[in-house]
């Protein structure tokens, strides 16, 4: 008997014993291709002997040190390298240990800012629906799964929640790409004017959707819209690029794609690629100038802050991906890897979309292509491709169920940027078969 409490309690997942390089192994055995990087997080794949010797050499020198009383060498050189890259504008990295943590954090630098600035009245957080920023109850708050939320309802911050950019379902076929990103700032626009003008903290945003609807791609322009509609009323735009973000879309930040800059830009998976629980949050000198001007501290702070080995690890993985030219490797693979897709399942009579950038693509199930009807929640037939697929050998990332009363399936991919192309072949071969044969278990 388990004494974990796992995920799941009536059920417990195989044994995960060891893994190198795209695979991972169980206890009995049976190896994994890893098309899903666990949660998008691993970058590099397993057991990088870069990234292992960074660790190691980090464990011997200093393994933990608290950041009330010390900084690191690790901790500021790995600051250092994320501002070289970093948007314009932002000044300093506030690191943390995973991706909640760092939008709670976001959060209160926000609302820290208005309340050092003389604005306290600004209190409340507009976000997206069908997004995901956490777990945790302010990540919650600002997250748009009904599903999620609603035991937890009772006990979050104030937040409303405006449309996501999702083309396939909600642009309308009369409609340019230019004007649906204009109605919906001017949902975003509505939504500020009924909090009123200047009570509103941020508008939070996942850059490029991940866990709630499949990979959501905006459309060109909405970025630069919803950033305008947030100045002209001195609201923070805070992306949020747990999963989007660390060169997992091609460039080192998703936003880059977009043409905005952020205030407040929150990151975590891809930053330490599983080697350590590790995020960040990177900010605009502004705000780091406003509490420094101000009350001089930030309030807030958690035990593991900035953790030495959690920084080494993470620098490693920067290198590596710098040194080994990986962006430039997820550009020219990703656009490959996605017509890959689009042959294997550009016409499954059960797939009604295909998008991504990079190395993040998503695949949305449909019962009928043509009225793009989803399959029933409760057929759960995430549940059973991501349990085909691992009986094939398969990692993906399937999700759905009721998402704010839609029903949905999705297939996440985020595969290491280490992946050859045999292997972006061997995933869509594999993924096209336990689409197959889920999909016709279900009609
Ligand atoms: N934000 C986004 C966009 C995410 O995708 C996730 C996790 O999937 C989180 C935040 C939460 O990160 P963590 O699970 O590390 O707390």
């Amino acid at each position: 008997m388990t004494h974990v409490f796992h995920r799941h309690l009536r059920s417990t997942p195989p044994v995960a014993d060891s893994a190198a390089g795209m695979r991972i192994r169980d206890a009995d055995g049976r190896s994994y291709l890893d098309a899903s990087g666990g949660a998008a997080v691993s970058a590099l794949g397993h057991a990088h002997p870069d990234v292992l010797a960074a660790m190691h050499a980090q464990i011997d020198r200093l393994s933990y040190a608290h950041t009330g009383f010390f900084t690191t060498e690790v901790a500021e050189q790995l600051a250092h390298e994320l501002m070289r890259s970093a948007p314009a504008g932002m000044s300093h990295a506030y690191f943390v240990s995973g991706g909640s943590e760092a939008v709670e954090a976001a959060l209160k630098m926000a609302r820290q800012y208005f309340v050092e600035i003389g604005q306290p009245q600004r209190t409340h957080f507009i976000a997206r629906r069908q997004s995901y920023h956490g777990n945790t109850l302010g990540a919650l708050a600002v997250g748009g799964n009904a599903w999620r939320r609603a035991p937890f309802a009772p006990l979050l911050v104030p937040a409303t929640h405006v449309a996501p950019c999702y083309p396939y379902r909600e642009q309308r076929a009369d409609e340019a790409p230019a004007q649906y990103a204009l109605r919906l700032a001017a949902e975003l626009e509505a939504a500020i004017l009924a909090q009123g003008a200047d009570r509103v903290i941020a508008f939070v945003a996942e850059t490029v959707g991940g866990a709630t609807a499949g990979v959501l791609t905006p459309v060109a322009d909405y970025f630069r819209a919803v950033r305008a509609v947030c100045d002209k009323y001195g609201v923070l735009l805070i992306l949020d690029e747990v999963m989007c973000g660390m060169g997992r879309t091609g460039t080192l930040h998703a936003s880059e794609q977009e043409g905005v800059v952020p205030d407040l830009l929150t990151i975590a998976k891809g930053l330490g690629g599983g080697y350590q629980p590790v995020g960040a949050v990177l900010a605009q000198g502004k705000i780091v100038d406003a509490m420094s001007q101000g009350s001089g501290f930030f309030q807030h702070g958690h035990t593991y802050l900035g953790h030495p080995v959690a920084c080494a690890a993470a620098l490693a993985v920067q290198k590596v991906i710098q040194r080994d030219e990986l962006l430039p490797k997820v550009r020219a693979d990703g656009e490959a890897f996605g017509a890959m897709l689009q042959q294997a399942l550009g016409d499954h009579p059960r797939v009604g979309d295909i998008r991504g950038r990079g190395f993040f693509w998503g695949v949305e199930l449909v019962a009928d292509r043509g009225s793009k009807r989803p399959f029933p929640a409760a057929l759960k037939l995430h549940a059973a491709i991501k349990k085909d697929a691992m009986a094939r050998g398969l990692l993906c990332y399937p999700m759905g169920g009721t998402v704010n009363g839609v029903d949905g399936d999705h297939v996440l991919l985020a595969p290491p940027f280490i992946a050859s192309r045999d292997d972006l072949q061997e995933i869509t071969r594999l993924l096209s078969a336990s689409i197959d044969a889920a999909t016709r278990a279900c009609d």
